[in-house]
């Protein structure tokens, strides 16, 4: 059984649409969409940056606990559009559940996230797997909220067998019992083991959500251009402390464009 599971491979079909010339695709935005304005004045900063690729929002958030807020739902779709729109930015957002795609794909967002704790459960996975069968989208598979390499596979796989060639993992770190200099700890071998089985796989790193918190993002972020990964997604708002989710791990935009400059980046064409 596992001898076969060893020998199925991904169909990594496309990777045109990440950065050129091996530079990381850079993917940036609020952790959730809270209103039009502060959405749009974030994107217009990123896209002032000059090397953000993906404006990314949450739209229905995964709390935690319950009364924190859940996202905006449907409207945030139309203002992630327009923001698109204003800034010439493709846009992503988390889906969790078949609705959410469904809403996402109609009102045409360009890129798609399945998020730490929907990774966990292969019936959630399938049904997102589901209405992706046919439709020719990036999907970008975060790791599962426990280090279950087999998990973060499996959950790739499902959305590959729907037909998605377009496909990414995004390496966020894995959740901890004990304290931690990190909100969820790195655990690299995870990023390496799943690059060394599936070469052509493109591996994104979230610092923000290993670091919990924006001073360590930078040397996070390093840390994942020296593994080689294939991009970076951070998360950033027009004014961090005041956000409605993350507050503390979030950058400005002007912190971020700061941030990227200081990163040695490898061409790993070169
Ligand atoms: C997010 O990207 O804001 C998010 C909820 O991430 P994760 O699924 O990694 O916790
Ligand atoms: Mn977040």
């Amino acid at each position: 059984m596992n001898k076969l599971l060893d020998k199925k491979q991904l169909d990594i079909a496309d990777r045109s649409w990440l950065a050129k010339n091996g530079r990381p695709l850079i993917i940036s935005g609020p952790c959730s969409a809270e209103t039009e304005e502060q959405l749009i004045s974030t994107a217009v900063s990123l896209a002032n940056i000059g090397s953000i690729d993906v404006l990314r929002a949450g739209i229905w958030k995964p709390r935690t606990r319950p009364n924190a807020f859940e996202g905006v739902g449907e409207t945030g779709l139309k203002w992630l559009k327009q923001a698109g729109k204003e800034t010439g930015l493709p846009v992503c957002t988390e889906v969790a559940n078949a609705r959410h795609t469904e809403q996402a794909l109609k009102y045409g967002v360009d890129m798609l996230w399945i998020g730490a704790r929907t990774t966990v459960n292969p019936f959630s996975v399938q049904e997102v797997a589901d209405v992706l069968k046919g439709v020719d989208v990036p999907v970008m598979v975060k790791n599962p909220l426990n280090p279950d390499l087999e998990l973060w596979i499996g959950a790739l796989e499902r959305i590959n067998q729907a037909g998605i060639t377009r496909l990414a993992a995004i390496h966020r770190g894995f959740s901890s019992f004990e304290k931690t200099l990190y909100r969820n700890v790195p655990r690299w071998e995870f990023p390496i083991e799943l690059k060394r089985r599936f070469p052509d796989l493109p591996v994104i790193c979230d610092p923000s959500h290993i670091a919990g918190s924006r001073e360590l993002i930078g040397m996070i972020s390093q840390k994942a251009l020296d593994l080689e990964m294939d991009g970076l997604m951070i998360e950033s708002h027009i004014s961090p402390d005041s956000a409605w989710s993350d507050a503390k791990q979030q950058v400005t935009p002007t912190a971020l464009k700061r941030l990227l400059s200081e990163l040695v980046m490898r061409n790993k064409t070169a």
